[in-house]
């Protein structure tokens, strides 16, 4: 017989599972999404984020938030089966333990005790990983050839490899049917448009052969309802039967089908909750890019100290004082030279202008602005402050109020 060129969905289910592996390895690595805890960076595509760019971290994560919204309600559960760690590493951890049983088949001990040891080296190895996510991998690989399990990360690490080896060797899907915030989330976002594993069979052509049961791998029937919290529409069934009824060569290629709802749509529905959801992530991706196209690799900030509102100068010149706040957020140094605009004979005393500042910090520091008393027409004159980053050559101007005594008018 020819084997047929469109593949199963249990076949196109491992595919995906091996993509998505791939995917969660190289996240990482390559700054995708990536929360760094001890540096307070939140990394999303590529861009390196600080914690305290509200704007930026808000989109991305309303954008994601909203993203995992519309996924469980037109695609139902079909991350679980086909996208979740969960399930592929449960799915995979009971393959070589089925496999190293039938090939040590005599030796069911040796069998067990090999399983354990290959799933204790693979803990460490998905701990490491998962782990990378919020602590820079580099950061982790010295702290992991030190063996460090003192420190905060340490402890963590080694709580997340026990916990991996116990989850993989123990808890697998049962995980998927009980506690898993994702599915009792897609029960409430469900409605009678989203896509769902659907038996059909109105002309009475199943012949409770029970392999759809047999093969699933939350162990359901899914022949009593579409909606059961078990079933994580991964679509193993649907094969099952397929094949059954193929080699019985029956007129119907299978009773088990992918539907829209349960009505058996098989057109994707286009309604009013669909058209909504799709403009709010619009909106949120729209209003992300925006945000990420207005970033500045370094972040000044000035405000004038009110403290006092003005200081009159032995040298007869009127003192204003006020603070800045420099971010570097690059990975060069930098420095900002601070000017001032429309303030005639006005001084900026600074002990160092322009100010450097070190890849990745912060500085903080004051500066008072000077001009002779005399001149001044108002109690108060508007004018600019002008920090230009160099060599990033951007310029920030920024509306400030110089204040003088009244009677020096
Ligand atoms: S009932 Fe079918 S789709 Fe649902 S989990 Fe079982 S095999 Fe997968
Ligand atoms: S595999 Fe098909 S024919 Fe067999 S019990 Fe399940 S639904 Fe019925």
């Amino acid at each position: 017989m020819t084997p047929s060129l469109i593949p199963t969905w249990h076949q196109l289910r491992k595919r995906i599972h091996l993509i998505c592996f791939l995917i969660f390895l190289a996240l990482p690595f390559c700054n995708v999404v990536r929360f760094d805890i001890p540096h307070q960076r939140f990394y999303f595509c590529g861009y390196e984020l600080w914690i305290n760019e509200f704007g930026i971290v808000f989109f991305a994560l309303m954008f994601l938030m909203f993203l995992v919204v519309v996924a469980a309600v037109v695609f139902g559960r079909i991350y679980c089966g086909y996208l979740c760690p969960q399930m592929i590493f449960s799915e995979a951890s009971a393959a070589i333990q089925l496999r190293l049983r039938r090939w040590l088949k005599p030796h069911q001990r040796l069998a067990g005790a090999a399983f354990y040891a290959v799933l204790a080296v693979a803990s460490v190895f998905l701990a490491f990983i998962f782990i990378s996510y919020f602590v820079e991998p580099r950061d982790l690989i010295r702290r992991l050839a030190a063996l460090d399990i003192h420190t905060a990360a340490g402890v963590c690490g080694a709580a997340v490899t026990l916990l991996t080896f116990l989850d993989f060797a123990f808890v697998r899907l049962h995980f998927c049917a009980t506690v898993c915030p994702y599915g009792y989330l897609q029960g409430m976002l469900s409605d009678s448009n989203t896509l769902m594993v659907l038996y059909s069979d109105p002309s009475h052509d199943c012949i409770e052969c029970k392999k759809c049961v047999r093969d699933c791998p939350m162990g359901i029937d899914i022949r009593k309802s579409p909606f059961q919290i078990e079933c994580v529409h991964c679509g193993e069934c649907i094969d099952s039967c397929e094949t059954i009824l193929a080699r019985l060569k029956t007129p119907k290629p299978g009773l088990i089908r992918y539907s829209w709802g349960v009505e058996g749509k098989s057109r994707f529905p286009v309604d009013a909750k669909r058209v909504i959801l799709a403009c709010v992530v619009l909106f949120y991706a729209g209003g992300l890019s925006l945000a990420l196209s207005m970033r500045h690799a370094v972040l000044v900030r000035i405000s004038p100290d009110r403290a006092t509102l003005y200081r009159a100068g032995a040298d007869g010149r009127i003192y204003n004082h006020f603070r800045y706040s420099i971010a570097n957020r690059s990975h060069q140094p930098q420095a900002v030279v601070f000017s001032i605009r429309l303030l005639p004979e006005a001084t900026l005393t600074l002990p160092l202008n322009p100010v450097a500042v070190k890849a990745g910090q912060t500085i903080e520091g004051e500066f008072d602005i000077s001009a002779p008393s005399g001149r001044r027409g108002e109690f108060i004159t508007h004018f600019n402050i002008v920090a230009s980053t160099i060599p990033n050559t951007v310029t920030d101007v920024f509306p400030m109020t110089f204040i003088c005594p009244t009677e020096a008018k």
